[in-house]
């Protein structure tokens, strides 16, 4: 059917605003000047406020009423939208945005001063808000958390994830304990990298990848993320360090990974409210397949590889392709799951994990939850932290009220390996890297995934693509095969 005409005008409001709040939050990540935010928050506050009158009125509640069985991916979004938001007051919305737009300044500065006091009280609001607001919005859902988990991934509640990392620990922190000792492979990373160089070098990777600069922009930010308001203009960042070359050219191809998927929404159904990646662990899904399954292979390496020891001449001379694949793929238990090797990844995930279900479920306080923190990276990992900005202070999440988002990225790369597994079976993946053919690897993604925005849910999309619904073993086996 055809949307109503008013309703299609709270549509197109509620695009707008986006794009605007979308904007702002961009530049604040990459040129606003640290001062401004205090005053740009109350433009910020407005907008919101009119978001939630866009998506929350008598109008849509009028048209859900009378679309009761219509089941199309607009209007369920319209209806998910309007019951998530309905038993929010107003008034208490926007105080949550209020807080959670300084929260970031003030995490940010806690994380410098290595100092998690600085950030308790605020950390404590959050949760406080995002508790009670979970308890508004659940229904059918057996736990608070669930409702968070929900709004990032349908279909995967706290049973079905406690069956998957379950399989994380039994499976996966044995390997990754075995690497303990292992001796590092990888000292050419570390040497004095030019910067401008790093960033011609991620801009030809970039546009390799497929990566289009006339529908895109890359900008800088302290940390590495993709926004879009179209699929004519989408945005990815990165972030350069003069003696770790490794972290901007996977980064770089991460954010590729992300923006493919918005650059290959269609037209009819971009600046729709399904005009996006179906989830965040669809699209992280996206994102760390170019990263690790593709990126960090031979195969990918060898047409490009004298390219890069070219423009590292210095560096890279005497480091065989061989030693660079090698060196790359280095396992390293550390305590930050930014620097994460592909192995000890998801480990990382897991104790956010059991952290945010203690917050929400438990209502645990700040201190138990790090102290929780603690423990489990060292049973995990063998490494204890030792200063608050490694420990519970490293991630920007909470800052923004994001909880039960951390298990999309574990997701993501058990997705992107199940969606590997057949993608093996339908192409010649090897063959198509080695000559540089990544755009039939794109167009396969497109037709797949991409082209259905979030028309679809993970679970649909996996069924689609892979014949079957979500089902870990394929990254346990993938994990197993390249690191035992
Ligand atoms: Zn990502």
């Amino acid at each position: 059917m055809d949307t109503p005409l008013n309703i299609q005008k709270l549509l197109d409001k509620r695009m707008a605003i986006t794009t605007a709040l979308t904007l702002i939050d961009w530049d604040e990540q990459t040129l606003a000047p640290e001062g401004g935010m205090e005053l740009t928050s109350n433009a910020i506050k407005i907008l919101n406020e009119e978001l939630y009158s866009c998506m929350v009125n008598d109008e849509i509640r009028q048209f859900i009423n009378e679309n009761k069985t219509d089941e199309t991916a607009i209007i369920r979004k319209i209806r998910k939208d309007y019951k998530d938001n309905v038993g929010i007051p107003k008034d208490e919305f926007s105080g949550f945005r209020t807080l959670t737009s300084k929260a970031n300044r003030i995490w940010a500065k806690a994380k410098e001063e290595d100092n998690f006091d600085l950030y308790k009280e605020t950390l404590t609001q959050i949760i406080e808000y995002v508790r009670k607001f979970a308890r508004y919005r659940q229904k059918e859902e057996k736990t608070l958390y669930d409702v968070l988990l929900n709004d990032y991934e349908p279909g995967f509640d706290v049973a079905r994830l406690d069956v998957f990392f379950d399989m994380i620990k039994s499976e996966i922190v044995p390997v990754v304990k075995k690497h303990r000792n292992d001796k590092s492979v990888n000292s050419f990373n570390y040497k004095k990298y030019d910067i401008e160089k790093q960033k011609q070098f991620c801009e030809y990777l970039a546009t390799y990848l497929g990566f289009d600069f006339k529908r895109g922009v890359m900008a800088e930010s302290a940390h590495p993320f993709t926004t879009n308001l179209h699929n004519k203009d989408v945005r990815i960042t990165n972030h350069y360090y003069e003696c770790d070359l490794e972290d901007a050219i996977f980064s770089c191809i991460h954010e590729v990974g992300h923006g493919l998927y918005e650059l290959n929404i269609p037209d009819n159904l971009t600046q729709t409210i399904v005009g996006t990646g179906a989830t965040m662990g669809m699209h992280e899904s996206q994102s760390r397949f170019y990263e690790n399954i593709i990126g960090r292979s031979k195969a990918f390496w060898k047409p490009l590889y004298g390219k890069l020891q070219d423009t590292f001449a210095d560096n890279l001379k005497d480091v065989e392709l061989e030693q660079f694949i090698i060196g790359i793929n280095e396992v390293k238990p550390g305590l930050i799951r930014t620097q994460a090797d592909e192995l000890t990844y998801p480990i990382h995930i897991m104790i956010r994990y059991e952290v945010e279900k203690m917050a929400i479920n438990d209502g645990a306080d700040v201190d138990e939850l790090k102290k929780a923190w603690d423990q489990m990276y060292e049973e995990y990992t063998g490494i204890r932290p030792e200063r608050d900005s490694e420990s519970i202070l490293q991630d920007v999440h909470w800052s923004g009220g994001d909880f039960g988002y951390f298990p999309s990225y574990a997701l993501g790369n058990a997705f992107g390996a199940q969606i590997f597994n057949t993608m093996k079976k339908d192409l010649k993946v090897d063959e198509l890297l080695e000559s540089g053919k990544i755009s039939v690897i794109n167009d396969y993604l497109k037709e797949k995934i991409h082209k259905y925005g979030a028309t679809l849910e993970s679970n649909e999309i996996l069924l689609n693509v892979t014949g079957e619904e979500f089902n870990p073993k394929y990254y346990i086996d993938y994990l197993k095969e390249k690191f035992m």
